[in-house]
Order: structure tokens, then C-alpha cells, then sequence
């Protein structure tokens, strides 16, 4: 499992802060239709990884090297705009 280790000087709260990658854990994968997105945020919000990241407001897209895959995003979309496709479809690509 790889993980990053950030330096002392990005690392606020310690000296030895590890951050695991946890997209590798993951099964199953967040795929956002950007054309039903209303840009609300929320899933954004929920995320327990602060995975996904909005550029503009009909634009979120999802950073997969921390993406768990828990599907938290898809059940809190209020319009269905996130499906959660088996992680093997894509064959390890990003
Ligand atoms: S599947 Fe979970 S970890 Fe991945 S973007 Fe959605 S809420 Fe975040
Ligand atoms: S919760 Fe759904 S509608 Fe709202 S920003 Fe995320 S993908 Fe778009």
C-alpha cells in the first residue's frame, strides 16, 4: 500500500503525518454526469475524503487517489447524477 508523507512544513498538526491513498481500496467507482448535475455541492460536502472538488458550478469531478468508493456521493445526489460503476470496467486507469 502506498501512501504520502507530507513534509514538516505542509503537515500543520505533526511532524509524522501519513496520509493513506485510499483510492486503492477501492471497488467501486463515483462517475459523475456532469450534464445532470445541478452543481448543488453536496456531495462535495459529504464526502469523507474531501474527494470531489467542484471547478465551476456545473463542473465536480472526483480525485480517484483518495476516492474509497464508499458511495456516500451517490446516495446524498438529489438528482441521481452519480452512478457507482465497478472499479474493473476502468482496469486501473484514473
Ligand atoms: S465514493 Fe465516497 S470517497 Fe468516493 S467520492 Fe464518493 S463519497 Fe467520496
Ligand atoms: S450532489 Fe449531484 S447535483 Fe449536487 S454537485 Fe454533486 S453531482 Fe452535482
Amino acid at each position: 500500500m502506498s501512501y504520502y508523507k507530507y513534509t514538516q512544513s505542509e503537515a500543520p498538526i505533526g511532524r509524522h503525518l501519513y496520509v493513506l491513498a485510499t483510492g486503492e481500496w477501492r471497488v467501486m467507482r463515483p462517475v459523475i454526469d456532469n450534464s445532470a448535475c445541478r452543481g448543488c455541492g453536496l456531495c462535495a460536502m459529504y464526502c469523507p475524503t474531501c474527494s470531489i472538488a467542484g471547478s465551476d458550478e456545473r463542473r465536480f469531478t472526483v480525485d480517484y487517489s483518495y476516492c474509497k468508493g464508499c458511495g456516500i456521493c451517490a446516495r446524498e445526489c438529489p438528482v441521481d447524477a452519480i452512478a457507482m460503476k465497478p472499479e474493473e470496467e476502468y482496469d486501473g486507469e484514473c
